[in-house]
């Protein structure tokens, strides 16, 4: 079994941690926090070791939570470390990895020098394998190169624009707004998630424009994709359908924004409601001509807390090299869960008449 080291458990740690203790091949060394809150809290309930950030042991001792010492201590006992730590502050933990010889994965709140690889399991998975450290691009990366990978195999992508409506805050995010605004952010063009899918697609010609609004459960991606091929909007569906972690929502469940999404996979039994998978509305994918090519345009919603989880979990079997893409994909989606449990397909009426 791999020993998983997670420094750092808030939105995204917690969850890896979950993820990383329902695989066949991995077990949590420990989890390391700064603060002895109600996650901490959770996690010595989890039965995870808590390894306390900054020295700062007694403060979890004086709230009645047992140490098994410091940062170095927890990677010490780790065979990977995920850092999910804020953002910048991976990249100041560096040196701890390094000087230890553990492969670290980092998150993409870190620039993208912090590790030799940004990674994406669909996209990149071969170029992390056994490397020193690999970077889980961020979710609105994440979400754009798990649909960007398929549709240039099978179609070539001559461009991409995006406009990116990002949620203010997470639902504990409590400090973050806006609370009565849409704000283009930033309001320069493009947007750093341009250059961030070209750490991942170098040759991809793609602009990003992006916003953020008073939500908190998803960001949604409204997306014109110029393609060298000439293919149907119903051939485009099916693409899209084939990929384990892209969900295309099909009409007749009547899901019209992330409220009921994250509703549906709350009652569908996910973690915290998650969802793992990129959301592609079904009907708005549409084929036309355009002057470049044909014109994709979709809208897709991205759960921030969620998307990078199985991708950290394929980061840690890639720097392993315990697993190709494959088998990692699969086992990861199996354990998780990932691309079940949801109504993926319309009823067949529905189907034969949009074949007519
Ligand atoms: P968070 O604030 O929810 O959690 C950070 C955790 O790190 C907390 O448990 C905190 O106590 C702990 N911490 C703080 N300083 C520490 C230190 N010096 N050493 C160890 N632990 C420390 O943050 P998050 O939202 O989970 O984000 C983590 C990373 O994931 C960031 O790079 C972020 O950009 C990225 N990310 C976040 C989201 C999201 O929507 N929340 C999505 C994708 C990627």
């Amino acid at each position: 079994m791999l020993r998983v080291g997670i420094n750092g458990y808030g939105t995204i740690g917690k969850r890896v941690a979950d993820a990383v203790r329902s695989q066949p091949d991995m077990t949590v060394a420990g989890v390391a926090k700064r603060t002895p809150n109600y996650e901490a809290q959770v996690a010595r309930d989890r039965g995870f070791p808590l390894y306390a950030a900054d020295d700062r042991g007694h403060r979890f001792e004086a709230a009645g939570l047992d140490v098994h010492g410091d940062v170095r201590d927890l990677v010490g006992a780790s065979d990977v470390v995920v850092d999910a730590t804020p953002s910048g502050v991976g990249a100041q933990n560096r040196s701890i990895y390094e000087e230890l010889g553990t492969p670290a994965i980092y998150q993409g709140g870190e620039d993208p020098d912090v590790a030799p690889v940004s990674f994406n399991a669909r996209a990149n998975y071969g170029d992390a394998r056994d490397a020193d450290a690999a970077r889980v691009v961020s979710c609105n990366t994440t979400g754009l190169s798990r649909l960007l990978a398929p549709l240039r195999e099978a179609c070539g992508v001559r461009k991409v624009r995006a406009t990116l409506v990002r949620r203010g805050g997470d639902p504990a995010q409590t400090g973050r707004g806006p609370i009565n605004d849409t704000v283009p952010d930033p309001v320069s063009i493009p947007s750093h998630h341009g250059p961030d899918l070209q750490t991942i697609f170098p040759d991809i010609d793609v602009d990003t424009m992006g916003m953020k609004v008073p939500a908190t459960l998803m960001h949604t991606h409204a997306l014109t994709i110029t393609l060298d091929g000439d293919p149907s909007a119903r051939a485009v569906r099916d693409l899209l359908a084939e990929e384990s972690r892209v969900l295309v929502v099909p009409e007749h469940l009547g899901i019209d924004g992330a409220g009921k999404l994250t509703d549906y996979t709350g009652d569908a039994g996910r973690p915290r409601g998650d969802v793992w998978e990129n959301c592609v509305w079904a009907e708005s994918i549409t084929c036309r001509d355009g002057p470049g090519g044909t014109d994709l345009s979709l809208f897709q919603a991205i759960h921030q807390e969620a998307d990078v989880v199985p991708e950290n979990v394929d980061a840690v079997r890639a720097v392993a090299d315990m697993a190709d893409r494959e088998t990692s994909v699969r086992r990861t989606n199996e354990a998780l869960g990932v691309g079940s449990g949801l109504v993926t397909h319309e009823p067949s009426r529905v189907a034969d008449a949009a074949d007519d």
